[in-house]
């Protein structure tokens, strides 16, 4: 019965001057999550951006879609009319008809909006017009305007909408209107989750994934490749770069004390993260970290970890709980992927006992055995697009 979505966006008030670029955002993000949809259009019609189909049943899969997309606030399923006073009331009696096939409805109220004032009949004339028309095809029904069980929108602008609900939607900034950055992309819960929350803020994202090859296998490959996947559902298109640190845990197993593996490891994971974000244009990191959750997460080991680079890290799930970020991860769709078994780092290399409490003076001692320049070099011609 729908063919048309009006989506409200919420935060976009707030913006000001740059309402326009951010609403072209919008539109922008909802035609590329829409681009198989030949027969789709998307428009803006005062205050609101409209998605219209010409093909009904496809309205629930476009919903499904426009509920991932960030910078949304909410999302009514809509039919679309000329403003004949005849023809909107016609199609209100339809809408209303099946609904009650579907609910139990036994009050309603009709609510009209006019912002186009040549439409000839005044809003409050209106409601009643059509709420007398609903009680005269409708006998079960009645009028209740403080607390219906359906209430039935009508806005009149350039087109009619006619609505009867309000899908709640994932607000946020669209993604593109807040400068980009660089996640770093395990296999693991935590950094899909990050990257979810960072580019629900307006951020457009690039991941970063770090293999062992031949330590790590193919599989795990193909699982932050799904990853990735899933998080362009939200995110629109990622790029996944990946580089191969073979050659690093090589040699800070030949040099270094293995205790350090991690701290030394991760350290130069974000040397190599912040050249590559900052040749792509990208003013910020971003990582799963979560405060206290493994021993490489400490506050000691943050500092030590983060040390290593200028570029400003972002993190944020530093305060959330393990079961609070399982519980994102499954609403996102990111989980079940996550958990499947292969891994991102190798057991080979990977301490019995890692250090809780590094030293930064200790570490930076440790990476004077290393030739760091050259071993950044040396992985660096490893990067693939995956
Ligand atoms: P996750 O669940 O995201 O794998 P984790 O709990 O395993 O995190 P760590 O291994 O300490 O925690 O990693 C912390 C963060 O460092 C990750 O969330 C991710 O952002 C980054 N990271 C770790 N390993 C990799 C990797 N192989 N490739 C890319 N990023 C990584
Ligand atoms: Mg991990």
């Amino acid at each position: 019965m729908y063919n048309i979505a009006a989506v409200s966006f919420g935060e976009l008030f707030l913006k000001g001057k740059n309402r326009g670029s951010f609403e072209q955002r919008l539109i922008d993000r909802i035609k590329y999550a829409l681009k198989d949809y030949k027969d789709v259009s998307v428009y803006k019609d005062s205050g609101k951006v409209y998605v219209e189909t010409q093909y009904e049943e496809d309205m629930d899969e476009i919903l499904e879609r426009l509920r991932k997309i960030f910078g949304i606030s909410n999302i009514s399923p809509s039919v679309k009319t000329s403003k004949d006073v005849d023809v909107v009331i016609e199609k209100t009696l339809e809408l209303f008809g099946c609904l009650l096939e579907k609910k139990d409805i036994k009050t309603f109220k009709i609510k009209t909006k006019r912002t186009d004032k040549s439409f000839p009949i005044k809003s409050m004339d209106f409601n009643a017009l059509v709420g007398g028309r609903v009680l005269e095809k409708f006998r079960s029904v009645k009028v209740d305007v403080h607390a219906p069980d359906v209430e039935i929108y009508i806005d009149i602008k350039k087109s009619c909408y006619i609505s009867s609900e309000r899908i709640k939607s994932l607000g946020g900034l669209p993604v593109g209107s807040n400068g980009r950055a660089l996640l770093l992309l395990s296999g693991g819960i935590d950094s899909p989750v990050a990257g979810y929350m960072i580019a629900k803020r307006g951020v457009e994202i690039d991941a970063l994934y770090f293999h062992t090859y031949p330590f790590t296998s193919e599989r795990a490959n193909e699982k932050v490749i799904k990853l990735k996947e899933k998080l362009e559902e939200y995110c629109g298109r990622i790029k996944l770069y990946s580089i191969n640190m073979l050659e690093i845990h090589k040699a800070i197993r030949e040099f270094c004390r293995e205790e350090e593996t991690t701290i030394l490891a991760r350290r130069f994971m974000m040397r190599i993260a912040e050249k590559i974000a900052l040749e792509n244009q990208m003013d910020m990191l971003i990582t799963g970290e979560s405060l206290g959750q493994v021993a490489s997460q400490t506050m000691k080991s943050m500092a030590v970890i983060e040390d290593a680079i200028k570029m400003p890290v972002l993190k944020p799930l530093v305060g959330l709980d393990k079961s609070e970020i399982i519980e994102i991860a499954r609403e996102i769709g990111t989980y079940e992927t996550s958990i499947l078994p292969y891994d991102d780092c190798c057991s080979v290399f990977a301490p019995d006992h890692p250090l809780i409490n590094p030293k930064l003076e200790n570490i930076k001692k440790s990476e004077s055995n290393l030739n760091v320049g050259d071993l950044v070099e040396k992985v660096m011609s490893t990067l693939e697009i995956m």
